[in-house]
């Protein structure tokens, strides 16, 4: 018996998908040049997958502020702030991130992974529990194991099942706490929020936003769906990462609640682990201002987005939600999946496959995110790309049909 045994199936799933092309899930990035560009298998390919949604990666501000203070603070904190300390760019981050939201308390984490376990497993104890969306990133999931709180799970973006869910929970538990997030990162549709506020109100819950994928992308500041659809007052804690339209590392959570900062000694995601690093804190820093000083970053977002999803639903692409930044192509199976990926990737357009393990509803998909840096021009080439899939899907759905 080998300790990988217990791997054979994902093995063999690998395998099989490698027998039909390159390794989506490996992809050797061989040198960056932009934020919509890289150099890949020797092809210049425009990048249509990063998360980079405002494309601030490469914005010259933030590269100066991060590379003052790498020379001036040293590469890395190299520690935990209960063990090592607190660095002044740390509270001043977290008074930047209280005053984007308008909130009391704001505290950052060394990833956006670790901000969903720390606020979850820190908020929800042993007498309490958690609804959860059934769409819920990974993180999420796992703050839920590490929380002792019971993991109770509505079905996706159905405010009435959490209504339901909530009254059978009535006499159960001390504290609800509801966890959904802004914009599902996988299929690209938005939450009810607003409708979801109606029901944690009933019940006297409290409500916690994911706002990773939308911050910085929706709401007239870019705070999110939840100032999208006017809540936010009634949202009691909204988390975020530093990893995509932050274009950095790291994670955040904001909140009125005034004992915010007691998951600073109670949540071990936030306690026992590095502090995020100061150059990481002053290229946020900057992007955060960018934010919201250039409004025009989300119009620009926006209007990509409109010529991509445009673009491939002419072309009769089945698209799994409305309008966003994130766009995903329904595939028939794994195996057309795999090869339309290949095929794009070899064209020199990178998008995501996302495959049923990682997928809402076992669906396969390409999925494609948008950034204000892409020009009109690349996105017409990459749907240029997309049309020469379309008529080899076409073709093969032809010669199997027959
Ligand atoms: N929440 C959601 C919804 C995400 O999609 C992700 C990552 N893609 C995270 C949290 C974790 O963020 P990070 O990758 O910055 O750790």
């Amino acid at each position: 018996m080998d300790i990988f045994d217990k791997y054979a199936g994902i093995e063999q799933r690998h395998r099989a998908l490698l027998s039909i092309g390159g390794d989506p899930f490996a992809v050797r990035v061989d040198r960056i040049i932009s934020a919509t560009e890289a150099m890949i298998g020797g092809r210049r390919t425009i990048l249509v997958g990063t998360n980079n949604y405002l494309g601030l990666t490469f914005d010259p501000a933030c590269i100066e502020a991060g590379r003052e203070v790498l020379a001036t603070d040293g590469t890395g904190t190299t520690g935990s702030r209960v063990a090592n300390g607190t660095y002044g760019r740390h509270t001043d981050l977290e008074a930047a991130f209280a005053r984007f939201f308008d909130r009391q308390k704001a505290i950052v984490f060394t990833t956006g992974y670790q901000a969903n376990l720390a606020t979850i497993c820190g908020l929800a104890g042993p007498d309490d529990v958690i609804l959860a969306d059934a769409d819920s990133h990974a993180s999420i999931w796992d703050g839920c194991k590490l929380s002792p709180a019971e993991t109770v799970v509505f079905r996706h973006n159905d405010p009435d099942h959490l209504d339901k869910r909530l009254t059978r929970l009535a006499d159960k538990g001390q504290c609800k706490l509801v966890v959904v997030e802004g914009l599902y990162s996988m299929l690209g549709d938005t939450a009810p929020i607003k409708e979801f506020v109606e029901v944690k109100k009933k019940h006297g819950a409290f409500l916690l936003v994911d706002e990773a994928h939308s911050f910085g992308v929706f709401g007239d500041k870019g705070r999110g769906v939840a100032e999208a659809q006017g809540v936010e007052a009634d949202v009691d804690f909204v988390v975020g990462t530093f990893s995509k339209s932050l274009g950095g590392s790291g994670g955040f959570a904001v909140s009125d609640h005034p004992k915010f900062d007691l998951l600073r000694l109670a949540s071990r995601p936030y306690m026992f682990t590095a502090s995020p690093s100061p150059a990481t804190m002053a290229t946020v820093s900057e992007a955060l201002r960018q934010i919201e000083a250039r409004p025009e970053l989300r119009t620009r977002i926006w209007a990509n987005a409109e010529q991509l999803h445009t673009g491939l639903r002419d072309l009769g692409f089945t698209l799994l939600a409305p309008l966003s930044p994130v766009i995903a192509i329904r595939m028939p199976d794994e195996a057309t999946a795999v090869m339309a990926w290949n095929r794009l990737i070899e064209a020199g357009v990178y998008v995501n496959l996302a495959l049923p393990g990682g997928t809402p509803g076992g669906v396969c998909l390409l999925r494609c995110s948008v950034s204000a840096a892409h020009e009109p021009a690349q996105i017409a080439t990459v749907l240029g790309c997309f049309a020469e899939l379309a008529s080899e899907l076409d073709r093969l759905k032809g010669q199997n049909a027959a």
